[in-house]
């Protein structure tokens, strides 16, 4: 796959979430749980202009999802997107400026076609997204041309969330558990049926382990299960190629005060 998008994940963990997914026309700020003045170091950091950010797209209520967004929406005048039940699920966000929408809604925004899909989590209805490029190849024919998958803050993948992580380029998991968890839960099944060996080639590049606990797990374990799962061995602690029969697939692992980017 070509790449039209990337993934800026500025901040992730119990102690703050936020992310940009550059696309086309602008980009989308995912969450923020951090402050402002961090969101604008990290992003800095990263390369990443938030000068372009045309939207905002809240998962959940959680406060290590939206601690940063009254400041931010005080210098902000594009939508944001919540679900009705993350806008009323927390006191301190009931006076922003929500654009409310559906767990399943398909938004078009900054030329990109943005898919959500709820999310299994303890909080009144979260969401994730799938965020796609679409275009014509050469024959004509409607095609998905880069593809994004953004999955956090939840126990398991529902139905919806697999059929709208397939195929995608670049993957954000959660990884919030502990080692067992991963090896346990849906993901190796999910990375072995779904994405390494799906379609008989491979469209993931990156996988990111995402919203890592920093009691229960660690980056070198989240690594380690989803290179495992992928039957690879990871080199190092926080960084790894998996080969697998149909290429490289890197796995890393977003971190709570380091940003990172994936081209
Ligand atoms: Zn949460
Ligand atoms: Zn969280």
């Amino acid at each position: 796959m070509t790449p039209y998008m990337h993934l800026y994940v500025l901040a992730s963990g119990s102690k703050g979430n936020a992310a940009v997914v550059a696309g086309p026309e602008g980009s989308l700020l995912i969450d923020c749980g951090i402050s402002r003045k961090a969101l604008h170091e990290r992003a800095d950091e990263a390369g990443c202009d938030l000068s372009d950010v045309r939207a905002i797209l809240v998962t959940h209520e959680h406060g290590d999802h939206t601690a940063g967004l009254r400041v931010i929406c005080n210098h902000f005048d594009g939508p944001v997107f919540a679900t009705a039940g993350t806008a009323t699920g927390r006191k301190g966000l009931v006076q922003l400026p929500f654009t409310l929408i559906d767990h399943d809604e398909v938004l078009e925004l900054c030329g990109m076609r943005v898919q959500a899909f709820p999310t299994s989590h303890d909080v009144n209805d979260p969401m994730c997204f799938r965020f796609e490029v679409r275009g014509q190849d050469e024959l004509g024919d409607d095609q998905v041309l880069d593809a994004i998958g953004w999955a956090t803050d939840t126990g398991y993948l529902t139905d919806e969330a697999l059929d709208a992580l397939y195929g995608c380029r670049i993957l954000g998991l959660e990884a919030n558990h502990d080692k067992r968890m991963l090896e346990t839960g849906p993901y190796p099944y999910y990375l072995k049926t779904r994405i390494a060996s799906a379609s008989g080639h491979l469209d993931t590049e990156t996988v990111i382990a995402l919203h890592i606990s920093q009691e229960n797990n660690r980056p070198s374990l989240a690594v380690r299960a989803l290179a495992e799962s992928v039957g690879a061995t990871a080199a190092n602690d926080t960084f790894t190629e998996a080969r697998t029969s149909d290429g490289l697939l890197s796995i890393c692992a977003g971190a709570q005060d380091r940003p990172l980017a994936v081209w």
